[in-house]
């Protein structure tokens, strides 16, 4: 059987049906892209006030990957935290850290105001060990311990069954405050949350250009104009011949997805807990159970467009590696989606020297820096409150592409033969 693009999709419900941009709009703020960044930016700032604020997305809201991602919800960036501390220092790493901390707690807060129903799961995130190396989870341990005041538990081999019964892995460390959702689901709610706030979202409204005028920017359409006085690009890895300041500081990079079929009790004979799972290797599988007894499972990065078949076929082997015995579970889906990624890993967050916002670059660990980033774009916007010290740091570091592609395919591979050669050992 042929495997079906996106489960999300498949899942979601009616949606409402949003106009696209026609004629010519005014509002304070307009933000380009309704992924998790723009929409938390737009939450943000009406949160604190602001009236006017319009969206405008190329597709559909959470068309890109804050409609396809994992699910996964925990503090953290794409760039590691031992990488953070050593580039920050202490103090900034470690409130940089806590902006994540706050984010998970600020989508936790918002679901639960806003009654947005996507299926959010208080599991937890468990970090399996491929490797059989304790001293690993240990040393990660002690990291968020002393340097970000985060208690990850560690979860000893012979208690690990009781989380997940896979003979693949050593010990494990659990990431208490983490939980799973349908990511889908929850975009779909904060875009209800907008407007019922009275902000207004566009769909099939790509930004074409933006100019600089009457003392702000206007936003074209192809069949409308946005004109405002703050514009914010939150366009992810999808965006492209809009602002090349910006695009030639990120990299399109694919990921991917699956879901299997029901198993039923199967599945929770496998996963006996609520945890979402991840491993220690560099180029690491994650999965979790859905409400519908499927298991979503994630993994791999490319700079290619690959078809839901070849996707389910990859995946499907990486999961019999764990577990061999869903050898004839069917795969019903799988998909990709593109991450925007900086060189330096970190978002990019700021504004450019002609006045335009941008939130970008937010990588494979992006639910709650998107969360974060549209806080700290709101205050900016609303309150002239400062980024936090140490992002200036992060700035819009050329890419080269497609040199840059190729050398970010060439690097995961590389990572890949040093988890391959590290398990041999
Ligand atoms: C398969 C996959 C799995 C992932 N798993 C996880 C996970 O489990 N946990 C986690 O924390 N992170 C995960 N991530 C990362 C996370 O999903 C992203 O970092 C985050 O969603 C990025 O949000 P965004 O708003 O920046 O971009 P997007 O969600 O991509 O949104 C950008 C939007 O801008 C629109 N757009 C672009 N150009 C224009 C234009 N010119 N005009 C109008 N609109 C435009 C696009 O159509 C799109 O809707 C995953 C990502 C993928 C792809």
């Amino acid at each position: 059987m042929q495997a079906l693009a996106n489960y999300y999709d498949a899942t979601a419900g009616v949606r409402p049906p949003r106009p696209a941009l026609a004629g010519a709009v005014e509002a304070e703020v307009c933000i380009v892209g309704a992924g998790f960044a723009g929409l938390a930016t737009a939450l943000g700032l009406l949160e604190r006030g602001m009236k006017d604020v319009v969206v405008v997305e190329a597709q559909h809201v959470a068309f890109g990957a804050s409609g396809r991602n994992g699910g996964f919800v925990f503090g953290g960036y794409s760039l590691d935290c031992a990488d953070l501390l050593a580039q920050l220092g202490p103090e900034r790493a470690k409130a940089a850290y806590a902006l994540t901390r706050e984010a998970v707690q600020l989508i936790r807060e918002r679901v639960a105001r806003h009654a947005i129903e996507c299926e959010l799961v208080e599991g937890g995130a468990l970090l399996a060990n491929w490797f059989d190396d304790e001293a690993i989870l240990r040393r990660q341990q002690r990291l968020m311990q002393e340097h970000f005041d985060v208690h990850w538990r560690f979860v000893p081999k012979q208690e690990l069954r009781e989380w997940v019964d896979s003979t693949r892995y050593g010990a494990a460390l659990l990431e208490p405050d983490a939980f799973h959702f349908h990511p889908l689901k929850y975009a779909l709610g904060e875009a209800a949350a907008i407007e019922s706030l009275g902000g207004r979202i566009f769909e099939s409204s790509r930004a074409i250009r933006i100019e600089q005028r009457h003392g702000g920017m206007r936003v074209h359409t192809a069949a409308g104009t946005v004109q405002a006085r703050h514009v914010v690009i939150a366009g992810g890895g999808y965006l492209a011949q809009l602002v090349p300041a910006l695009e030639r500081a990120i990299l399109p990079i694919a990921t991917y997805v699956m879901t299997t079929e029901p198993l039923g009790e199967a599945l929770h004979a496998l996963i006996p807990s609520r945890a979402a799972i991840y491993d220690t290797r560099f180029a690491f599988d994650y999965y979790r159970k859905l409400n519908d007894t499927r298991l979503l499972w994630g993994g791999r990065i490319s700079v290619r467009d690959r078809q839901p078949d070849e996707i389910a076929r990859f995946l499907k082997r990486d999961m019999l590696r764990v577990f061999p015995s869903l050898c004839d579970a069917k795969i019903d889906h799988a998909w990709g989606g593109m991450m925007s990624y900086a060189r330096h890993k970190m978002p990019q967050i700021g504004r450019l020297p002609n006045g335009l916002w941008y939130g970008l670059a937010f990588g494979g660990h992006g639910v709650a820096p998107t969360t974060a980033a549209g806080e700290l774009l709101a205050a900016a916007i609303a309150h002239g409150e400062p980024l936090p010290a140490g992002f200036e740091r992060y700035g819009l570091q050329r890419t080269w592409r497609p040199a840059g592609l190729m050398a970010a395919q060439a690097t995961y591979a590389w990572f890949q033969t040093k988890d391959w050669w590290r398990e041999r050992r």
